[in-house]
């Protein structure tokens, strides 16, 4: 019998009571949220994600094809990815003792870590503005998020952080050395001051580190709570998704929990490995958008009304006077870049543009002068 009170709706072929919405049954804090957008870049220039610009040589890119040809894709990958995490070991200077953990893009273990971490009073510590994923993550594995801001000029304030670190006890902080977006380095000794004040985990994010030279990877011996995390993306990879934790193995035995079993597939695999066989490929590569991140800057420094923030990475914050007139500008003119002016209080009116090809440079400068 239909109780009263209780609407029922015709669902397949059966009168049932109502559904319920996905304001009653999606989390609060997840509708709260704006997913991560990412623009249509056809037809442009594309100097808005931080990507490589160049493709790799056509000798190397024929021993890929025949890689994937052979790969065995009716089969699962190999869980352990054993090949692949031997080619990292050798190539990255992971330290003796240390394990591996391989996620599909590092943007995968940042979820890993914030779901290992999710205890109900949990908090995930970040330093402001820097990496959105930090903030967004933690939201989805219900883990309180503090952010401490940076200084006016984007350097550390470690008072604030010891501070935060002290009242917030953070389970998990994450530091971006290089920072993004805004591209600097912070003061090694004050993160070691923080990675020695922490009461948990501090995974120091070296994704752009091919482009800083600078690294916390030696330092894993010496401190039993920091993990380095490092992505292939940055380096020239980013479409085949893989990145990687370095730290003791008592840590990621247990994050390798977490870890969906063949979260990185059978062509990342061996692509990956063959393209690590040649890491100096990568590295001229990497070395040649050094070179073209010194003319850039050289090139904004010279421009009036923009101010140019130092950058270690392969891409460089600026200000100008009316972020979202130059933007358009640019995109009109061809050239997406990121506007990140409402991004956080101190980006106003900031931009970001990701260092490209000589070519590709030279035409954002040509663009930008007439979009002023
Ligand atoms: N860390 C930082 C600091 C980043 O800027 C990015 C990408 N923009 C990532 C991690 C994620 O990289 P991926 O998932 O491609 O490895």
């Amino acid at each position: 019998m239909q109780k009263l009170g209780v609407l029922r709706v015709l669902r397949g072929n059966a009168f049932m009571p109502m559904p319920l919405r996905p304001d009653q049954l999606i989390r609060d804090e997840i509708r709260a949220l704006s997913a991560y957008h990412v623009p249509d870049a056809t037809g442009l220039v594309k100097l808005d994600a931080m990507e490589n610009p160049y493709l790799l040589p056509l000798a190397l890119r024929h021993e890929l094809g025949r890689v994937a040809q052979d790969a065995a894709i009716n089969r699962y990958p190999d869980a352990a990815a054993s090949t692949l995490k031997a080619a990292i070991r050798s190539s990255m200077q992971v330290p003796e003792g240390m394990e591996i953990l391989l996620g599909n893009g590092s943007d995968e273990i940042i979820q890993i870590l914030a779901l290992a971490i999710a205890k109900p009073n949990a908090v995930i510590l970040g330093l402001e503005p820097s990496f959105v994923m930090y903030k967004m993550i933690a939201a989805f594995a219900g883990v309180r998020y503090v952010g401490v801001p940076l200084k006016a000029d984007f350097t550390l304030d470690l008072d604030a952080t010891l501070a935060a670190i002290h009242e917030h006890q953070p389970a998990l902080i994450f530091i971006a050395y290089p920072n993004n977006p805004t591209g600097n380095v912070f003061d090694d000794a004050a993160l070691l001051r923080i990675v020695e004040a922490a009461p948990g985990l501090v995974v120091m994010d070296e994704a752009y580190h091919v482009f800083a030279l600078r690294s916390f990877m030696p330092q894993l011996l010496r401190y039993p709570n920091l993990l380095v995390m490092r992505t292939l993306s940055k380096l020239g990879l980013a479409g085949l998704r893989l990145g990687f934790l370095v730290g003791r193995p008592a840590w990621l035995n247990e994050l390798d929990k977490l870890r969906l079993p063949y979260n990185v597939n059978v062509l990342t695999q061996q692509v990956a490995a063959q393209v690590l066989a040649h890491t100096e490929v990568l590295e001229q590569q990497a070395a040649a958008i050094r070179g073209e991140r010194t003319r850039l800057m050289q090139a904004l420094s010279g421009i009036t009304g923009i101010q140019a923030f130092p950058s270690d990475a392969n891409f460089i914050l600026f200000r100008v006077a009316n972020a979202d007139k130059v933007f358009e500008g640019l995109k009109q003119r061809g050239i997406l870049i990121k506007n990140l002016s409402r991004a956080h209080p101190q980006l106003k009116n900031c931009l970001r543009v990701t260092v490209g090809t000589a070519d590709e440079n030279q035409q954002f400068l040509t663009a930008l002068t007439a979009s002023l």
